[in-house]
């Protein structure tokens, strides 16, 4: 039975090779002795996976492995390691963790002189007149004594340097930096923001707080390419770290097309990427949209197919769009970013050509206008197919759009440790009656609707095994609160597991490539410690990725040090 599936498969994967028996292929690598989680109903567990081409060609027992694959070019014996289909993250922000790693990390540096120690050996490297960013000085516990600019201007005469705190209220600029932004005794403090002065010389000091911070940024020019490209391999080397094997990249601006264009063509880009045109550069996405999607059928390394557009803000600082007031700020709703009309717009053109679209809605207002300015323009759209409208976040929904997604096969893409860092305070925001129906998985799925799940890394950790225990406990890591905050809405393993696999590649529309492990697909497997029936949820959160196949390619591996 098993036989007769793997030939057709290769008979589909080869159309034009003679009908050969499935042991002719000698297969690139073969994984045996292994505990593989498959996802895929009709298959979930196998011992052994063949790969050729990239592509899984085989799976079965380790004896069947042995007899008709014996001749693999390769054998690794995993001594009964879980095996799992590489991990998808459906919402993330790899460039703004790349631009991170680009900084200085100052975080939990002590002192102004052993930071200035730091800045000094990055200026050693650093060509003259270049910008050095830091990031992570302790704004609020320095405040009683600030650094000054001389510190830094002793260390790195020759570059503008920039270090902002670790929560973003204040930065820290030496003389060079403070010259070029043209800041003197005389500058005026801006709104809302002060230009910390000495208060016998009234000089400025170099330090910035709040939007005086602006004086200086912009000044700072924006990454040129080769920064950018090197921003998204570091940042995808730490994914591919953590399982991830793809990822939803929320926004994509120009030259981050430019960059993993290049990094493609350059055989540099270590993970899959399916790009959203950001809804905020109009002319960009009307360029795209006149041109059409592009869809790497070929390598399935870096697709094009979808525009984000922000419907409101967060909920943390009531910007999320609510349907009625705040509970614990009577006097607001939040805000409409954009409007129902716009979206409608927006969406029959993106039907029009082809693109999917992904609507940023955090508030229940922004969720029931997203949905009606898609069902709208489905209507409108009746010949677009599969349209597989996506709402990113999908936080707070009023009762009465639950059903929604799945009746207009809206897919809900939600993020589990969204929740449980929330969890503190979003109660107070919205009361008790509309919690009900805040980051409420169980509710989405239960109406048959798509559910993949992500991390919007770096505002979040971007370990999966972090987000399936969020999603399987709602708890912080600590285990608190005890049995979970509203834990009806718990999801299974199983139901997680799908949401970072097959849930999140019927998202791009790779339900045919990605998510599971079965012959015909992409062979991208991950290996990690322990297995999916850990006996604690807890265990989720020491749960390590031993090793990564993309294109059935090793591309990380623990054992090895680098
Ligand atoms: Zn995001």
């Amino acid at each position: 039975m098993i036989r007769v599936f793997t030939l057709a498969t290769i008979l589909v994967l080869l159309p034009l090779a003679q009908p050969a028996a499935v042991t002719s292929i000698t297969p690139d690598l073969l994984l045996i002795n292994a505990h593989i989680v498959t996802m895929n109903e009709r298959r979930p567990e196998a011992e052994a996976v063949a790969i050729s081409g990239g592509r899984i060609l085989w799976i079965g027992a380790n004896t069947e492995a042995r007899r008709l694959y014996g001749n693999s070019r390769e054998t690794l014996d995993l001594n009964g390691a879980t095996v799992l289909p590489g991990f998808i993250d459906a919402h993330t922000h790899l460039m703004t963790l790349g631009e991170s790693y680009l900084k200085l990390n100052i975080k939990d540096i002590p002192t102004e002189q052993a930071v200035a120690a730091l800045v000094k050996h990055r200026s050693s490297e650093t060509p003259r007149g270049e910008w050095i960013f830091g990031w992570g000085w302790d704004e609020g516990a320095w405040a009683a004594n600030y650094p000054t600019y001389r510190s830094l201007t002793e260390a790195a005469p020759d570059n503008p340097v920039f270090l902002t705190g670790l929560h973003g209220f204040a930065g820290w600029a030496n003389k060079r930096a403070l010259d070029l932004a043209g800041i003197n005794r005389g500058t005026p403090d801006p709104d809302n923001g002060k230009i910390i002065r000495d208060p016998k010389t009234g000089e400025a000091t170099g330090i910035l707080t709040n939007r005086a911070q602006e004086l200086i940024q912009k000044h700072i020019p924006a990454l040129n390419i080769s920064q950018v490209k090197r921003a998204i391999e570091l940042a995808s080397d730490e994914c591919i770290r953590n399982g991830l094997t793809s990822v939803h990249e929320a926004r994509v601006t120009r030259v981050m097309i430019q960059a993993f264009r290049e990094l493609v063509k350059e055989h540099r880009l270590k993970l899959r990427v399916y790009g959203m045109l950001d809804f905020a550069d109009k002319a960009l996405v009307d360029e795209w949209l006149a041109r059409g999607p592009e869809i790497d059928s070929a390598n399935h390394l870096f697709t094009i197919r979808s525009v984000k557009v922000f419907a409101d803000g967060a909920l943390g600082s009531r910007g999320a769009a609510m349907l009625e007031p705040y509970s614990d700020e009577p006097r607001t709703r939040g805000v409409v970013t954009t409007s129902q009309s716009e979206i409608f717009e927006l969406t029959r053109r993106c039907l029009q050509h082809g693109f999917q679209v992904a609507a940023h809605a955090i508030g229940d207002g922004a969720n029931h206008m997203a949905l009606d300015a898609y069902e709208q323009a489905m209507k409108a759209e009746p010949k677009a197919g599969d349209t597989r409208l996506r709402i990113e976040h999908a936080q707070v929904l009023a009762p009465m759009d639950i059903p929604r997604f799945a009746r207009l096969n809206v897919i809900a893409s939600m993020q589990p440790t969204h929740c449980t860092s929330d969890m503190a305070w979003a109660e107070k925001r919205v009361g008790p009656k509309r919690i009900q129906g805040a980051y409420a998985w169980r509710s989405v799925l239960a109406t048959g609707a798509h559910l993949p799940l992500s991390s919007d890394f770096p505002g979040e950790t971007l370990n999966p095994f972090y987000g399936i225990y969020a999603a399987i406990t709602r708890q912080s890591p600590d285990g608190r609160p005890e049995g979970g905050w509203y834990p009806d809405q718990r999801l299974s393993v199983a139901e997680a597991l799908k949401g970072y696999t097959t849930e999140a590649a019927y998202a791009e529309f790779e339900e045919r490539n990605k998510g599971s492990i079965e012959p015909g697909k992409l062979a991208d497997l991950i290996v990690i410690s322990g297995n999916e029936k850990l006996s604690s949820p807890a265990e989720w959160l020491n749960v390590r990725v031993l090793k990564t196949f993309i294109n059935g390619r090793l591309v990380y591996n623990a054992d090895v040090k680098k």
